[in-house]
């Protein structure tokens, strides 16, 4: 073996994952260390009852190529499945009301179903036209999706609608994200074409003859769920670590929470953020590592299709003002048909994380009832014939305001030294192909550099 490619990468989620395969393929020898007793991170897939559970993230941006790449690489391609579109809801004022037609991540972009929308006011559709008239609200320094959203759109657009959709993505509160972090296309359209309606209206592409719009899924998935991509790149590591926290980094060297210490290369950090700082013990690690993150509760519940009621789609965000614990609702089987076995219906429903601190302690049966009594409040659910609570504690990394600069900080700082890099959720997006990206762009580096060193 190559001594310049012995490389430890820090932690077995997507992100170290694809990291551990990057780095195989260009002939390293790999090491991994991960904390907890499986690897996966906060990919978890479970199988139930011929159901296919998904703890943690259920599918991916189809649009963003790097993943799709490496799930063709491995030979899983046969196994994509695209996720099912139809009517979205919405839960505003003690009802689920149809999303509008046309509306792209909350921004409309059809005149008609707007016009005839119940979701909004008339005077709220008037103050959302204003955004054809308006001047543009981004002028070079970073604002938070709430400012951005209600200067163009107004304030019940962003309420009934951007809102519930858009912070669910990052589990979130649009006054804290950074437009520049989260949804930077929002300022390139508004840019370009300085009305966001108009701008949504150019990029979306008028549906093609002979697709059906149900076809028309905008997520990619695994027919047997994300946890066989996870099983996929398992090859790539030639010694894991399970049940092994890692203590510190230095240039070039491993310490772990029992105090041993290993040499290595180069070393690729791919933990949780809040990870980060005390591993590297860099203040603009530790910057990164104190930014907010929050919590969130998933229950999965298994039911007869008829015990669900009936409705046409996939499901529903819910409006904050509504003062229900839910945030949204997936029917997942029926956005994704292959979680669930013949006339049978599985939901995923989200607790928001003010409820978190309270339910946290308490056992997965309490909080299933308490969420199946919020899930009751808006639609008809009889008995389940099982349910799965996943608790997902301080893991969203929020993307603040000014997130930009605390990563480039962190990144000059971290080139700084030698062997070392960072990649995953913290710094350029949550997104599983965001973390894919990530990690391959770090090992380049890292072969970059041991290019020079050779
Ligand atoms: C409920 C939920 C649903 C989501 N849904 C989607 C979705 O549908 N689509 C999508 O694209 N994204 C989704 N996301 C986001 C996406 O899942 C995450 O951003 C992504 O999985 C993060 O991967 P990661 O490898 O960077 O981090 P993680 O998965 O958190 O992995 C980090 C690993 O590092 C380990 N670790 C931490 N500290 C140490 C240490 N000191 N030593 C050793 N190991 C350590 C941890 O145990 C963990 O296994 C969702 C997130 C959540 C929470």
């Amino acid at each position: 073996m190559n001594r310049l490619n012995n490389i430890a990468i820090i932690g077995g989620g997507i992100t170290g994952m694809a990291a551990a395969y990057y780095a195989k393929q260009a002939g390293a020898h790999v090491t991994m260390y991960e904390s907890s007793d499986r690897i996966g991170g906060k990919i978890k897939t479970v199988y139930r009852d011929g159901f296919v559970l998904e703890c943690g993230p259920d599918g991916y941006m189809a649009r963003k190529p790097t993943l799709t790449e490496l799930i063709t690489e491995l030979g899983l391609d046969d196994d994509l499945v695209r996720s099912m579109t139809g009517t979205s809801y919405i839960y505003v004022r003690n009802q689920l009301r149809q999303m509008p037609a046309g509306s792209v991540m909350g921004i409309p972009t059809k005149f008609w179903p707007m016009v005839k929308t119940d979701l909004f006011t008339w005077r709220g559709k008037l103050r959302a036209g204003m955004d054809l008239v308006l001047p543009r609200v981004y002028t070079g320094t970073d604002i938070s999706l709430d400012t951005f959203f209600r200067t163009r759109l107004g304030s019940e657009v962003v309420e009934a609608m951007i809102e519930p959709l858009l912070s669910g993505i990052y589990n979130g509160t649009l006054d804290d994200m950074s437009i520049e972090s989260t949804f930077p296309q929002f300022i390139t359209i508004e840019q370009k074409t300085r009305s966001l309606i108009l701008g949504m209206k150019a990029l979306t592409p008028p549906v093609q003859a002979g697709v059906k719009p149900r076809e028309a899924g905008k997520f990619l998935s695994l027919q047997q769920g994300l946890g066989v991509l996870i099983e996929a790149l398992r090859p790539s590591i030639d010694r894991l670590y399970t049940e092994t926290k890692v203590a510190s980094v230095r240039a070039h060297e491993v310490t772990l929470a029992d105090g041993t210490t290993e040499s290595f290369d180069s070393i690729i950090l791919a933990t949780s953020p809040n990870a980060l700082g005390p591993i590297l013990g860099l203040q603009e690690a530790e910057k990164l590592s104190e930014l907010k993150r929050t919590s969130s509760i998933t229950v999965l519940a298994a039911f007869d299709e008829k015990e669900v009621a009936a409705l046409d789609g996939t499901g529903y965000v819910i409006a904050k003002a509504e003062g229900n614990a839910l945030t949204a609702c997936s029917w997942m089987h029926k956005k994704w048909p292959h979680m669930a076995p013949k006339h049978k219906a599985l939901l995923r429903v989200y607790i928001g994380s003010e409820y978190v601190p309270d339910l946290l302690a308490k056992s997965d049966e309490t909080i299933a009832g308490f969420a199946l009594r919020e899930l009751r409040k808006i639609q008809h659910v009889g008995t389940p014939i099982f349910t799965k609570v996943e608790r997902h504690i301080d893991t969203m990394p929020q993307y603040e305001v000014g997130h930009k600069q605390y990563v480039r900080a962190f990144e000059e700082r971290l080139s700084t030294l030698d062997g070392v890099e960072a990649c995953g959720a913290i710094l350029h997006g949550v997104g599983l192909p965001d973390c894919v990206d990530s990690a391959k762009q770090a090992v380049a580096r890292v072969m970059a550099g041991q290019a020079v060193s050779v």
